[in-house]
């Protein structure tokens, strides 16, 4: 058989099990994006990207950041985003996934040991895969088997540095991790902590600086924040260190080898970093939108998770996707997520909450998710 004839029998074989991805046009409400805010089509992110394009501001930025790439858009947005969350160096990378994988990948070494949440988004395990360091799961959410892990690797003979790989808020679960048990356990075995802000910068904290904004500025702690998401952009900054930030231009593959961000990108990350500080009437309204979310779905089954990301856990995959269908084909766009972004088992409708839908449209999302189950 050839490979082609392979791969198709592949994707033959995934439609079988309910398990084929495809990619549809955007149509509905949106109860999927992670605009949570809202800021993606807000005139006021338009307008500054319109004002960044008439001040001359470059569209592509022509290389990489260690060649001709680097442009004044981007030292600015990264003195601007230190700043901001309160970290004494900041980094801006193309994607989340791409900080990932540099972060993670790069600093620990060979010798070091990564322990990570069992739920720990994909783009993680990309850098553990790149990287040198020995990794181990520990169980979701539980500060105790991070502990151990690394108490076993010490007794093992493990010499090395251990650092602590999560996320402060989970993507697909929606539920938080306990960041000061977690930065206890960091100090007593004295590790870093690595804390994926995605889901919780702009959404959380003072003027939107997430959940991990107390423990920002410590030595040992780096943030990833993703600027797709609440900011309404496109790109990450990985805060931290100063020499967390020199060690990955100088050894970053995916920063060194990959062309710098849009100038233009940059400047209204920039912008929306402001919006963050200058309109906490976003957050209050999608916080008060979720709390009415939360209540209305609930007989449904959908668990109070605290947060904008509401899973309403199905279990098997064609049931999930026939419910995704109906409720999409009744005008809501929410959709299912199966393996491997969720284990086996757990596949769900993952609604998120954003300010791109008002509590009729919650109302009318309830609805149809109670027809689609009857
Ligand atoms: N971390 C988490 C927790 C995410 O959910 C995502 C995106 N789904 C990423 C990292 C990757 O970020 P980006 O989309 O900017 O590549």
């Amino acid at each position: 058989m050839s490979i082609l004839a392979a791969h198709a029998q592949d994707l033959a074989q995934l439609a079988e099990r309910d398990r084929l991805r495809g990619l549809f046009p955007r149509a509905g409400v949106d109860f999927a994006s992670n605009d949570y805010l809202g800021l993606a089509t807000s005139d006021r992110l338009r307008d500054a990207v319109a004002e960044a394009v008439a001040r001359g501001v470059a569209v592509g930025s022509g290389g990489s950041r260690l060649l001709r790439g680097n442009d004044p858009e981007h030292d600015a947005l990264e003195i601007e985003a230190a700043a901001f969350f309160g970290s004494e160096a900041a980094l801006y990378f193309s994607s989340g996934y791409a900080a990932n994988a540099a972060l993670i990948g790069t600093l620990p070494q060979r010798g070091d040991l990564v322990v990570h949440d069992a739920l720990i988004h994909a783009s993680a395990h990309e850098g553990i895969r790149l990287g040198r360091a020995e990794a181990v799961a520990a169980a979701h959410n539980d500060p105790q088997g991070f502990d151990d892990a690394i108490g076993a690797w010490r007794a093992r003979g493990g010499t090395g540095r251990a650092w602590i790989a999560v996320e402060s808020l989970y993507s697909m679960d929606g539920d938080r991790a306990p960041l000061d048990d977690l930065a206890a356990v960091a100090a007593r075995h004295d590790a870093f902590l690595l804390i994926d802000e995605a889901h919780a910068s702009g959404v959380f904290g003072h003027d939107g600086r997430g959940l991990a904004a107390d423990l920002e500025g410590r030595e040992n702690v780096i943030t990833l924040r993703t600027c797709g998401k609440a900011l309404g952009c496109e790109g990450a900054l990985v805060c931290g260190p100063r020499v967390v930030r020199d060690f990955l231009v100088n050894r970053g593959r995916g920063f060194i080898f990959s062309t710098a961000p849009s100038p233009l990108m940059a400047s209204a990350v920039r912008a929306a970093l402001r919006i963050l500080a200058d309109e906490p009437e976003r957050r209050e309204r999608l916080h008060a939108l979720v709390a009415y979310a939360e209540r209305v779905l609930a007989p449904h089954g959908v668990a109070p998770t605290g947060s904008q990301i509401l899973p309403l856990v199905l279990g098997d995959d064609t049931t999930t996707m026939r419910v995704a269908g109906a409720v999409q084909a009744a005008g809501y766009d929410v959709r299912g997520i199966r393996p491997p972004t969720v284990p086996a088992g757990s596949s769900r409708l993952r609604i998120s909450v954003t300010l791109n839908a008002s509590q009729a449209d919650v109302d009318g999302l309830a609805q149809a998710i109670g027809a689609a189950l009857a």
